[in-house]
């Protein structure tokens, strides 16, 4: 099998760095908001909310189930909320987890989403 037959997300991130990862290397350019070491903050390419930013490990794991480090998921969700509160007083969380989660992207990622105003978003979780 070769990456242009591969099936699955795994096989295919042999070959291929996924877009995240493209950007932590500056190939592909992207708005950030935050970056360290571990981890790089930017605004989202199709925003679903007037606040719309992902917090990405630059190391890839392909989703969120997979980090077996604990502090680092620690870390990944503490700097989603300095981020966030960097941005909104008020937001949401969302971590997608595989297709049938509404994952698209088979890089780690945390959606910050806010700046509805005081009534929030539309649709209730
Ligand atoms: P997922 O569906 O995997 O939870 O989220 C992937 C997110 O990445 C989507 O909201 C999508 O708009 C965003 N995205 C995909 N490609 C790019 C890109 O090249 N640059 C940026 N900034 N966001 C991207």
């Amino acid at each position: 099998m070769n990456a242009l037959t591969a099936s699955s997300p795994a096989v295919y991130r042999v070959v291929m760095p996924t877009i995240f990862e493209r950007v932590v290397s500056r190939e592909i350019p992207a708005e950030i908001v935050y970056e360290d070491d571990e981890f790089i903050a930017i605004k989202d390419i199709n925003p679903a909310a007037p606040v719309h930013v992902l917090v990405i490990p630059k190391v890839a794991s392909e989703r969120l189930d997979t980090i077996t480090d604990e502090a680092h998921m620690g870390r990944l969700f503490m700097t989603a909320t300095k981020v966030a509160r960097s941005l909104t007083p008020d937001y949401r969380l969302v971590v997608n987890v595989g297709p049938g989660g509404g994952q698209t992207v088979f890089h780690t990622h945390v959606h910050v989403l806010g700046g509805w105003g005081e009534d929030g978003p539309d649709g209730h979780v």
